[in-house]
């Protein structure tokens, strides 16, 4: 007998009404699939005491048959999942089915937009799990003994999904978790043998445990519904891509269908499957720091484990699917992972299929739309691994000067082709924002000599200017640093180049001096044509919008000085040139600091005295 009912009453938390509330508006008419997510429940649990008794044989119970039983009731209007997998105790149900632990849950519901369809695609992607139940049920009653509890120690729970739920202990013979819905009247097809068994085909005919239901004559043993095999293991030529896309929905909650996949059975010394996914929209939680990775783990078809870092680099946290060996102990722990030879070579086998992949992907027309969605994430991979940089740089995408506009489409051997004759290096700025990177002075010179300049706009992209310094034997340069000129133009023009520093030394030198605190040097400049002032950095210094950058990561920038130079053929300069009073000249140096650094998206340090200097300019001038 249980111990006392115990019954208590609860509320749910919050966000779980709201999140209720969503799904029964949003999925509405997508009903049926909340048995996929009933049964996805039933096969996780199944998955996870076979796992834990691996290690403690008594969870078995004497009941090793492991499944998913689904009955049904046509005049009553209910169904009935159950399974005889892992169970839930008091303090589970309450936690598990009161409440959101999932991460990220606060960014999903700043996400929606209260726009419907948009929501319910979220929502989709959210993975709504057992709360799907109250799409079709007014009621819904599970009742639960954690594997290896004693009989009196099983759990009911009990909601209508309108803000509260009570939980009694009860007494239950199997272990597990049978889940009952009583039906609205507008669902009560669901409650029938066919639909039962369609449904399941179409979500769950590859979850590995076997769901087992009444044959459709009602008489008789039960049957099993589904295919109930491992799809990864069997023979490639046997599955078809209706197959993939299935299991694809299966593992990843996504209502869309993946982008592409690849599957490879690997056998010699090292025995292992893999499948991997990418999909075609991002998970809500893909830049949530704690985000879980896609893959699953499994050994000789028990699943191990997901989530595990260690099966893929962080970069890769977009693809989905499993990863299946013979080679690894079943009682592998996360730790034992991590030291893990064997897993080891399979991890980088794996890094090359899904480079593999996106390759073939770059060669499509869905590339645009994989890069728009993933390339950020594809881009930490240029930093955080190195021995795959250079495979990984040539699926890079930018924008450019010649093609694409802010989309990002030209790729560094896009680049490599059109370069100039002459030209050795590969030319980028970096910038907040792809109009300040385009319009800004330092790219004037390169624009009027026809040479094509990546437009890098994208935060990480100043680490991977940093980590990348070459492609293809041609070296990456950035256009603000100050080397640039020599490497361009030349020696012809560099005697030109003294030529004009003799010419106007005395000038630049009075400059220097007046902007003595903010500038390092005041120099003639070869890349302007139609600005009278940029500043460049010295080679050895981070650029500007790195600075910028790191400084809004809250760090420590040491103080460095850049370069101003000038436009000496532009009438601006020419009228500085010759102002005689020393005081205009100190408001005209500090208009040509100001306005290169406004030019490059900068912050001026006071920007009302840089206005005020302006209105006085122009005042002195009229
Ligand atoms: P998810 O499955 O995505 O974690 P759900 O809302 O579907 O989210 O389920 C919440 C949790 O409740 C699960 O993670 C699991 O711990 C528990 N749970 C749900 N169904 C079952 C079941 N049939 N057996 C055991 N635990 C279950």
């Amino acid at each position: 007998m249980a111990e006392g009912s115990n019954k208590e009453e609860l509320g749910f938390e919050s966000e779980v009404q709201q999140l209720l509330d969503l799904v029964i508006n949003s999925l509405y008419s997508n009903k049926e699939i909340f048995l996929r997510e009933l049964v996805s429940n039933a096969s996780d649990a199944v998955d996870k005491l076979r796992f834990s008794a691996l290690s403690d044989d008594a969870l078995y119970e004497s009941d090793p048959d492991l499944s998913v039983i689904i009955d049904f009731n046509e005049k009553k209007k209910t169904i009935t999942v159950s399974d005889n997998g892992i169970g839930m105790n008091r303090e589970d149900v309450i936690a598990n089915l009161g409440t959101i632990a999932k991460s990220g849950t606060k960014e999903f519901f700043g996400a929606l937009s209260g726009d419907e369809t948009k929501d319910s695609q979220l929502i989709g992607q959210f993975g709504v799990g057992f709360y799907a139940a109250f799409i079709v049920a007014e009621k819904v009653v599970v009742t639960s003994r954690k594997a290896g509890d004693k009989v009196s120690k099983g759990v009911r729970w009990e909601s209508e999904g309108k803000g509260d739920y009570s939980v009694e202990s009860v007494d239950k013979s199997k272990r597990g978790t049978d889940v009952v819905l009583y039906l609205k009247k507008e669902a009560k097809e669901f409650s029938a043998n066919n639909k039962i068994r369609e449904i399941c085909k179409k979500y769950s005919d590859h979850i590995a445990v076997p769901i087992r239901m009444i044959p459709i004559s009602g008489e008789g043993d039960y049957e099993v519904i589904n295919e109930a095999t491992a799809i990864w293991k069997k023979a490639k030529s046997e599955i078809s891509a209706d197959d993939y896309k299935e299991f694809y929905r299966l593992i990843s909650n996504d209502f869309m269908e993946p982008l592409k996949w690849v599957h490879s059975q690997v056998e010699g010394k090292l025995e292992y499957t893999t499948l991997f996914y990418i999909p075609q929209m991002a998970p809500f939680d893909l830049w949530d720091r704690d985000s879980k990775q896609g893959i699953k783990l499994y050994v000789q078809r028990v699943f191990i484990m997901d989530d595990a870092e260690e099966l893929l680099p962080r970069y890769l946290r977009f693809v989905k699917g499993v990863i299946d060996t013979n080679d690894l102990p079943l009682n592998v722990s996360r730790e034992l992972l991590q030291k893990d030879k064997a897993l080891e070579k399979i991890r980088l086998a794996s890094i090359k299929k899904i480079l593999g992949l996106v390759e073939r992907l770059s060669k499509t027309d869905d590339y645009q739309k994989f890069w728009t969605t993933f390339g950020r994430v594809l881009k930490e991979g240029i930093v955080e691994d190195e021995p795959h940089r250079e495979r990984i740089s040539k699926l890079l995408r930018f924008s450019s000067t010649v093609e694409g506009g802010d989309e990002p489409t030209v790729g560094f051997s896009d680049y490599v082709s059109r370069m100039k004759e002459d030209q050795t290096d590969i030319f980028y700025i970096t910038a907040d924002s792809f109009a300040t990177a385009k319009n800004s002075p330092h790219i004037e010179y390169f624009l009027s000599k026809g040479i094509e300049v990546l437009l890098l706009h994208d935060p990480i992209d100043e680490w991977v200017t940093s980590h990348l310094t070459e492609f293809d034997g041609k070296k990456l340069k950035s256009i603000v640093h100050a080397d640039l000129d020599e490497e361009k133009d030349g020696s012809a023009e560099e005697a030109d180049d003294s030529k004009d520093e003799q010419e106007h030394g005395e000038f630049l030198e009075k400059v220097k001096t007046l902007l003595s605190d903010k500038v390092a040097d005041v120099r003639t400049s070869k890349r302007l044509t139609s600005s009278p002032a940029c500043l460049v950095s010295s080679a050895a210094s981070p650029s500007a919008n790195m600075e910028r950058l790191l400084q809004a990561a809250g760090q420590q920038v040491p103080e460095s000085k850049r370069i101003l130079e000038l436009n000496m053929d532009h009438p601006i300069i020419t009228l500085i040139q010759k102002e005689k009073n020393e005081d205009k000249m100190k408001s005209w140096s500090n208009y040509l600091f100001g306005q290169s650094i406004v030019a490059e998206g900068g912050k001026l340090d006071d920007p009302a005295a840089f206005i005020q200097n302006i209105n006085q300019t122009l005042l002195d001038t009229a």
